[in-house]
């Protein structure tokens, strides 16, 4: 997923001591990542510091997770309080933060039942058995299909892979589940090509994250409400890194006029403490998953949920909303004027603090660069970066970062021209 910086990209004036922890961790860690060459140790706000000491401005906020800030003092109590009271039970039993949890996601959701995940992965695997077990209930059939999207991501189990929608990660692990077919998002056509009478869902992200931010059109979510009201397909949307928030709503669905049946949450739900949820509107809800149908041990246990709880409190106290909404704005429109400054900038695109700006080339070079100077930047692909702050980012931050990365871009021009 990242790309490896360039040979000569290495953090300058590493320390002795952080370059042997390095080394530990290419021995020890499975080689999954080709990893930015920095140990982080500490966050403050919208900062991270390195073993160093050394500071950086984050606009990544480890994949739109730390929605908060790094170093919440209210979340951090509220999880040290919770800890000294018990951290798991079971699901066979029941605890406060969990049922203060489901209540709190309804209500700024308005789905209708919850269940808690561990992780985002496991929530689109949860949202897949429900709507296979809903057409089950209809028809008795064990052939239904499901219509994911091309470009997708909706996580690396084998259920969520099978709905991912890039060869790229699925091949080496064939077969995947069967009858997933794909389609193109924004083109209802292209959906509309796909549906049967096994169609039991149409699953894709309002907002496309890893595969290129592209959020749906108002036409789209419209048609694709229309077909799947008419034909009683469930519609599925993830909203796992544009949710909670990130597009100026608490779910980007939500400024759109339609509602889902089922949607998944995770990421930024409990900022940095692993958790993800799968909910349902009632329908569904009496009409698929039963006793024994579904489970998990550690999912919507007291410490997860009450990270939950207490985000969801700090999104209403901190006016959350209003900031992504005032500087979401503000960073598109800096974003916008690099577009147009650099050639090699294509575009920019997405909505609230999830953008993207498209170039012409691999930007791992870029990002690289901008690490050099105390910045963490991500992409999604190779050519495109993606900005993912923590929601409470200010607009003085988006003018440090757009300086660092404008420095970057004009590095790498320069470097390509010698
Ligand atoms: C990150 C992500 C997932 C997977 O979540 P994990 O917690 O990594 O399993 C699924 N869908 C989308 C849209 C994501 O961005």
């Amino acid at each position: 997923m990242i790309p490896k910086s360039n040979e000569k990209g290495m953090v300058s004036n590493m320390s002795a001591t952080m370059q042997n922890y390095i080394d530990e961790a290419e021995k020890a860690l499975l080689h999954t990542y080709n990893r930015y060459q920095v140990v982080f140790e500490k966050g403050d706000g919208v900062y991270l510091y390195d073993m160093d000491g050394k500071r950086y401005l984050d606009f990544v906020s480890g994949i739109a997770v730390f929605a908060l800030g790094y170093n919440n003092k209210e979340y951090s109590d509220a999880l040290k309080e919770q800890i000294d009271k018990i951290i798991h039970t079971s699901n066979f039993y029941y605890n406060l933060p969990a049922i203060e949890a489901a209540k709190k996601l309804k209500k700024i959701s308005g789905m209708d039942r919850v269940f808690f995940t561990n992780s985002g992965a496991e929530a689109v695997e949860g949202a897949i058995k429900t709507a296979r077990k809903y057409a089950y209930l209809k028809d008795g059939r064990t052939d239904h299909e499901i219509i994911a999207m091309n470009h997708s991501f909706h996580g690396r189990t084998m259920g969520a892979l099978s709905v991912t929608g890039n060869p790229h990660y699925r091949e080496a692990f064939e077969p995947m589940i069967g009858n997933i077919k794909f389609a193109d998002l924004n083109d209802f056509n292209s959906v509309l090509a796909q549906v049967t009478d096994k169609t039991c869902a149409i699953l894709f992200e309002t907002v496309q994250g890893e595969g290129g931010i592209y959020p749906a059109t108002e036409e789209f979510m419209r048609k694709v409400r229309e077909l799947c009201d008419e034909r009683d397909i469930l519609m599925i949307l993830d909203e796992i890194q544009c949710g909670m928030g990130r597009t100026g709503e608490m779910f980007a669905w939500q400024r759109y006029g339609i509602k889902p049946d089922v949607m998944t949450t995770a990421k930024a739900l409990g900022c940095g403490v692993p958790v993800g949820a799968f909910l349902m509107t009632e329908k569904v809800g009496s009409h698929s998953l039963t006793a024994g149908d579904h489970g998990t041990t550690y999912g919507g246990n007291p410490l997860a949920c009450a990270a939950i709880c207490k985000v969801i409190e700090l999104f209403e106290k901190q006016n959350i909303l209003d900031n992504v909404r005032e500087v979401g704005e503000y960073l598109a429109k800096r974003l916008e004027e690099l577009a147009a400054e650099f050639d090699c900038v294509e575009t920019r695109r997405g909505a609230g603090l999830l953008q993207g700006l498209v170039f012409d080339r691999p930007v791992g070079g870029i990002i690289t660069r901008a690490m050099e100077k105390g910045l963490v930047l991500i992409n999604a692909g190779t050519s495109i970066i993606r900005f993912v702050p923590s929601l409470v980012i200010t607009k003085e931050n988006v003018d440090d970062m757009i300086a660092i990365l404008r420095e970057s871009v004009r590095e790498e021009i320069e470097g390509e021209q010698k």
